[in-house]
Protein backbone atom coordinates (compact mmCIF):
# COMPACT_ATOMS: atom_id res chain seq x y z
CA UNK A 1 0.00 0.00 0.00
CA UNK A 2 1.37 3.29 -0.63
CA UNK A 3 2.08 6.15 2.35
CA UNK A 4 2.04 9.03 -0.20
CA UNK A 5 0.88 8.90 -3.49
CA UNK A 6 2.86 12.02 -5.06
CA UNK A 7 1.22 11.52 -8.04
CA UNK A 8 -2.16 12.56 -6.19
CA UNK A 9 -0.18 15.13 -4.51
CA UNK A 10 0.85 16.91 -7.43
CA UNK A 11 -2.72 16.97 -8.68
CA UNK A 12 -4.22 18.24 -5.90
CA UNK A 13 -1.53 20.89 -5.10
CA UNK A 14 -2.03 22.24 -8.51
CA UNK A 15 -5.49 22.11 -8.24
CA UNK A 16 -5.79 23.68 -5.65
CA UNK A 17 -3.81 26.47 -6.28
CA UNK A 18 -5.68 26.75 -9.83
CA UNK A 19 -8.96 26.97 -7.49
CA UNK A 20 -7.14 29.61 -5.32
CA UNK A 21 -6.38 31.29 -8.27
CA UNK A 22 -9.57 31.66 -10.40
CA UNK A 23 -11.48 32.76 -6.69
CA UNK A 24 -9.22 35.39 -6.28
CA UNK A 25 -9.98 36.52 -9.78
CA UNK A 26 -13.18 37.00 -9.08
CA UNK A 27 -13.52 39.03 -6.38
CA UNK A 28 -13.64 42.72 -6.51
CA UNK A 29 -11.13 44.62 -4.75
CA UNK A 30 -13.96 46.03 -2.69
CA UNK A 31 -14.95 42.28 -1.44
CA UNK A 32 -11.08 42.34 -0.72
CA UNK A 33 -11.06 44.87 1.83
CA UNK A 34 -13.51 43.01 3.44
CA UNK A 35 -11.70 40.35 4.01
CA UNK A 36 -13.28 38.05 1.55
CA UNK A 37 -9.96 36.93 0.45
CA UNK A 38 -10.42 34.31 3.19
CA UNK A 39 -12.70 32.20 1.61
CA UNK A 40 -10.70 30.82 -1.82
CA UNK A 41 -8.02 30.15 0.86
CA UNK A 42 -10.44 28.07 2.88
CA UNK A 43 -12.07 26.27 -0.46
CA UNK A 44 -8.74 26.16 -1.72
CA UNK A 45 -7.65 24.30 1.33
CA UNK A 46 -10.47 22.08 2.10
CA UNK A 47 -10.01 20.49 -1.59
CA UNK A 48 -6.62 19.91 -0.87
CA UNK A 49 -7.43 17.95 2.27
CA UNK A 50 -10.50 16.39 0.59
CA UNK A 51 -8.69 14.57 -2.18
CA UNK A 52 -5.32 14.16 0.35
CA UNK A 53 -7.18 12.63 3.52
CA UNK A 54 -6.41 9.48 2.98
CA UNK A 55 -2.68 10.03 2.40
CA UNK A 56 -2.52 12.20 5.22
CA UNK A 57 -3.78 10.06 7.39
CA UNK A 58 -1.66 7.26 6.66
CA UNK A 59 1.61 9.38 6.87
CA UNK A 60 0.30 10.09 10.74
CA UNK A 61 -0.18 6.27 10.95
CA UNK A 62 3.04 5.05 10.48
CA UNK A 63 4.51 7.99 12.10
CA UNK A 64 3.36 6.10 15.43
CA UNK A 65 5.75 2.85 16.41
CA UNK A 66 4.22 -0.46 15.69
CA UNK A 67 3.59 -1.73 19.42
CA UNK A 68 5.95 -4.24 20.55
CA UNK A 69 2.50 -6.33 21.88
CA UNK A 70 1.43 -6.41 17.91
CA UNK A 71 5.26 -7.55 16.70
CA UNK A 72 5.38 -10.46 19.76
CA UNK A 73 1.64 -11.82 18.17
CA UNK A 74 2.77 -11.71 14.66
CA UNK A 75 6.21 -13.48 15.35
CA UNK A 76 3.99 -16.12 17.55
CA UNK A 77 1.06 -16.99 15.08
CA UNK A 78 2.28 -15.68 11.68
CA UNK A 79 4.97 -18.09 9.99
CA UNK A 80 5.05 -15.88 6.94
CA UNK A 81 5.67 -13.11 8.49
CA UNK A 82 8.83 -14.70 10.28
CA UNK A 83 10.25 -15.90 7.08
CA UNK A 84 10.10 -12.18 5.44
CA UNK A 85 13.81 -10.20 5.57
CA UNK A 86 13.81 -7.26 8.48
CA UNK A 87 13.22 -4.67 5.90
CA UNK A 88 10.27 -6.90 4.63
CA UNK A 89 8.87 -7.29 8.06
CA UNK A 90 8.45 -3.46 8.39
CA UNK A 91 6.85 -3.22 5.10
CA UNK A 92 4.43 -5.46 6.46
CA UNK A 93 3.40 -3.60 9.77
CA UNK A 94 2.88 -0.57 7.64
CA UNK A 95 0.58 -2.57 5.64
CA UNK A 96 -1.09 -3.85 8.84
CA UNK A 97 -1.13 -0.66 10.13
CA UNK A 98 -2.82 1.29 7.22
CA UNK A 99 -4.99 -1.72 6.96
CA UNK A 100 -6.55 -1.88 10.26
CA UNK A 101 -6.93 2.15 10.40
CA UNK A 102 -8.80 1.41 7.45
CA UNK A 103 -10.87 -1.29 8.14
CA UNK A 104 -14.09 -1.73 10.77
CA UNK A 105 -13.38 -5.44 12.07
CA UNK A 106 -16.33 -5.86 14.72
CA UNK A 107 -17.41 -8.70 17.16
CA UNK A 108 -20.74 -10.04 17.07
CA UNK A 109 -20.83 -11.86 20.21
CA UNK A 110 -17.57 -11.96 21.11
CA UNK A 111 -14.83 -9.89 21.77
CA UNK A 112 -12.54 -8.84 19.09
CA UNK A 113 -9.07 -8.95 20.49
CA UNK A 114 -6.09 -7.70 19.37
CA UNK A 115 -4.59 -11.15 17.96
CA UNK A 116 -8.15 -11.52 16.17
CA UNK A 117 -7.71 -8.13 14.27
CA UNK A 118 -4.15 -8.89 13.51
CA UNK A 119 -5.05 -12.46 11.62
CA UNK A 120 -7.41 -10.68 9.73
CA UNK A 121 -4.97 -7.26 8.62
CA UNK A 122 -2.02 -10.17 8.28
CA UNK A 123 -4.33 -12.57 5.72
CA UNK A 124 -5.01 -9.42 3.61
CA UNK A 125 -1.87 -8.12 3.59
CA UNK A 126 0.08 -11.95 2.80
CA UNK A 127 -2.07 -11.69 -0.03
CA UNK A 128 -1.15 -8.39 -1.46
CA UNK A 129 2.32 -7.84 0.05
CA UNK A 130 3.88 -8.10 -3.69
CA UNK A 131 1.96 -5.63 -5.41
CA UNK A 132 2.95 -2.38 -3.41
CA UNK A 133 0.56 0.32 -5.21
CA UNK A 134 -2.33 -2.36 -4.37
CA UNK A 135 -5.69 -0.77 -2.61
CA UNK A 136 -8.21 -2.77 -1.32
CA UNK A 137 -11.33 -0.38 -2.06
CA UNK A 138 -13.95 -3.06 -1.51
CA UNK A 139 -13.93 -4.49 1.79
CA UNK A 140 -17.07 -4.12 3.09
CA UNK A 141 -17.64 -4.37 7.26
CA UNK A 142 -15.79 -7.00 9.08
CA UNK A 143 -17.35 -9.44 10.87
CA UNK A 144 -15.84 -11.90 13.74
CA UNK A 145 -18.71 -14.70 15.13
CA UNK A 146 -17.68 -16.64 18.19
CA UNK A 147 -17.80 -19.67 16.04
CA UNK A 148 -18.71 -21.29 12.70
CA UNK A 149 -22.12 -20.51 11.58
CA UNK A 150 -25.09 -21.28 9.43
CA UNK A 151 -25.66 -20.29 5.96
CA UNK A 152 -28.54 -17.94 7.51
CA UNK A 153 -25.78 -16.92 10.30
CA UNK A 154 -27.18 -18.69 13.06
CA UNK A 155 -24.63 -19.84 15.68
CA UNK A 156 -26.52 -22.35 17.10
CA UNK A 157 -27.18 -24.33 14.16
CA UNK A 158 -28.31 -28.49 14.43
CA UNK A 159 -25.32 -30.26 13.98
CA UNK A 160 -25.75 -31.90 10.74
CA UNK A 161 -26.47 -28.38 8.90
CA UNK A 162 -23.53 -27.16 7.21
CA UNK A 163 -21.12 -24.86 9.16
CA UNK A 164 -19.35 -22.27 7.61
CA UNK A 165 -15.88 -20.53 8.84
CA UNK A 166 -16.23 -17.90 6.70
CA UNK A 167 -17.94 -16.13 3.73
CA UNK A 168 -17.88 -12.54 2.07
CA UNK A 169 -21.93 -12.30 2.32
CA UNK A 170 -23.56 -10.37 -0.77
CA UNK A 171 -23.23 -6.61 -0.31
CA UNK A 172 -23.29 -7.19 3.24
CA UNK A 173 -19.70 -7.97 5.38
CA UNK A 174 -16.64 -10.71 5.37
CA UNK A 175 -17.49 -12.71 8.17
CA UNK A 176 -14.83 -14.94 10.22
CA UNK A 177 -15.36 -17.33 12.50
CA UNK A 178 -12.91 -16.55 15.54
CA UNK A 179 -11.50 -19.91 16.34
CA UNK A 180 -11.18 -20.58 12.50
CA UNK A 181 -9.28 -17.84 11.63
CA UNK A 182 -6.49 -18.56 14.78
CA UNK A 183 -6.91 -22.40 13.48
CA UNK A 184 -5.95 -21.02 10.28
CA UNK A 185 -2.59 -19.92 11.23
CA UNK A 186 -1.76 -22.44 13.94
CA UNK A 187 -2.48 -25.59 12.31
CA UNK A 188 0.26 -27.30 9.37
CA UNK A 189 -2.79 -28.50 6.87
CA UNK A 190 -3.66 -25.95 3.58
CA UNK A 191 -7.09 -25.02 5.24
CA UNK A 192 -6.86 -21.13 5.48
CA UNK A 193 -10.08 -19.27 6.07
CA UNK A 194 -8.32 -15.70 6.15
CA UNK A 195 -6.41 -16.08 2.13
CA UNK A 196 -9.83 -17.86 1.28
CA UNK A 197 -12.13 -15.02 1.91
CA UNK A 198 -9.73 -12.10 0.98
CA UNK A 199 -9.27 -14.31 -2.03
CA UNK A 200 -12.80 -13.96 -2.78
CA UNK A 201 -12.58 -10.02 -3.06
CA UNK A 202 -9.67 -9.99 -4.94
CA UNK A 203 -12.12 -11.90 -7.75
CA UNK A 204 -14.86 -9.62 -6.73
CA UNK A 205 -16.49 -7.41 -8.90
CA UNK A 206 -19.59 -5.93 -8.45
CA UNK A 207 -20.48 -8.81 -6.09
CA UNK A 208 -19.89 -11.36 -8.11
CA UNK A 209 -16.82 -13.33 -8.96
CA UNK A 210 -15.18 -15.84 -11.70
CA UNK A 211 -12.33 -17.31 -10.31
CA UNK A 212 -10.53 -14.45 -12.93
CA UNK A 213 -8.98 -12.03 -10.32
CA UNK A 214 -9.33 -8.28 -11.51
CA UNK A 215 -6.06 -7.40 -11.81
CA UNK A 216 -5.02 -10.61 -14.21
CA UNK A 217 -2.79 -9.52 -16.44
CA UNK A 218 -3.47 -10.14 -20.04
CA UNK A 219 -0.17 -12.13 -20.30
CA UNK A 220 -1.22 -14.62 -17.37
CA UNK A 221 -5.53 -14.47 -18.54
CA UNK A 222 -4.67 -16.61 -21.44
CA UNK A 223 -3.59 -19.53 -19.34
CA UNK A 224 -5.79 -18.91 -16.21
CA UNK A 225 -8.70 -20.23 -17.13
CA UNK A 226 -7.38 -23.47 -18.79
CA UNK A 227 -5.09 -24.30 -15.51
CA UNK A 228 -8.16 -23.79 -13.09
CA UNK A 229 -10.68 -25.59 -15.17
CA UNK A 230 -8.37 -28.42 -14.90
CA UNK A 231 -8.01 -28.02 -11.77
CA UNK A 232 -11.68 -28.00 -10.88
CA UNK A 233 -11.84 -30.63 -12.83
CA UNK A 234 -9.16 -33.05 -11.06
CA UNK A 235 -10.26 -31.64 -7.51
CA UNK A 236 -13.87 -33.17 -8.64
CA UNK A 237 -12.43 -36.38 -9.09
CA UNK A 238 -10.56 -36.41 -6.32
CA UNK A 239 -7.13 -36.22 -7.97
CA UNK A 240 -6.11 -32.58 -6.68
CA UNK A 241 -3.79 -31.70 -4.14
CA UNK A 242 -6.52 -28.66 -3.43
CA UNK A 243 -9.06 -30.31 -0.92
CA UNK A 244 -12.63 -31.28 -2.40
CA UNK A 245 -14.15 -28.05 -2.11
CA UNK A 246 -12.35 -26.59 -5.19
CA UNK A 247 -14.30 -28.71 -7.33
CA UNK A 248 -17.31 -26.73 -6.51
CA UNK A 249 -17.09 -23.74 -9.35
CA UNK A 250 -14.05 -21.83 -10.33
CA UNK A 251 -13.95 -18.65 -8.18
CA UNK A 252 -13.78 -21.75 -5.48
CA UNK A 253 -10.92 -23.21 -7.20
CA UNK A 254 -9.35 -20.43 -7.24
CA UNK A 255 -9.37 -19.20 -3.38
CA UNK A 256 -8.71 -23.13 -2.74
CA UNK A 257 -5.80 -22.72 -4.47
CA UNK A 258 -4.65 -19.78 -2.71
CA UNK A 259 -4.69 -21.18 0.70
CA UNK A 260 -2.26 -23.97 -0.65
CA UNK A 261 0.26 -21.39 -2.39
CA UNK A 262 0.78 -19.38 1.15
CA UNK A 263 0.54 -22.49 3.56
CA UNK A 264 1.94 -25.48 1.86
CA UNK A 265 3.91 -23.53 -0.65
CA UNK A 266 6.86 -26.88 -1.07
CA UNK A 267 3.91 -29.30 -1.72
CA UNK A 268 2.20 -27.39 -4.26
CA UNK A 269 5.25 -26.36 -6.49
CA UNK A 270 5.57 -30.10 -6.31
CA UNK A 271 2.27 -31.53 -7.12
CA UNK A 272 2.01 -28.63 -9.98
CA UNK A 273 4.71 -26.49 -11.11
CA UNK A 274 2.31 -24.43 -13.73
CA UNK A 275 -0.76 -24.03 -11.38
CA UNK A 276 2.24 -22.89 -8.55
CA UNK A 277 3.95 -20.80 -11.58
CA UNK A 278 0.81 -18.64 -12.31
CA UNK A 279 0.24 -18.02 -8.60
CA UNK A 280 3.60 -16.61 -8.37
CA UNK A 281 3.54 -14.93 -11.36
CA UNK A 282 -0.32 -13.20 -10.07
CA UNK A 283 0.96 -12.34 -6.66
CA UNK A 284 4.24 -11.31 -7.74
CA UNK A 285 5.89 -13.56 -4.57
CA UNK A 286 7.86 -16.93 -4.75
CA UNK A 287 7.13 -18.13 -1.52
CA UNK A 288 9.00 -20.99 -1.81
CA UNK A 289 12.39 -19.30 -2.69
ZN1 LIG B 1 -15.27 -19.64 -0.86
Amino acid sequence: MIVWDSRQFAISLTASVLILILLGLLISEAALHRAYYVWPVFLAGVFYYLTMRRYIKRRRVVGTPFPEVWRSLLASHVAYYMALTPDERTSFERDVQIFLSEQTITGVGVEVTDLTRLLVAASAVMLTFGWREWEYDNVPEILIYPTSFSEDFEVTCPVAQRKLSGMVAPQGAVIFSSPDLCHSFSQEDSYHVGLHEFAHLLDMEAWQTDGIPKNLSASLRKRWLTVFRNEMERARRGESLLREYAGENLPECFAVAVECFFKVPDRLREYDPILYGLLASYFNQDIVE
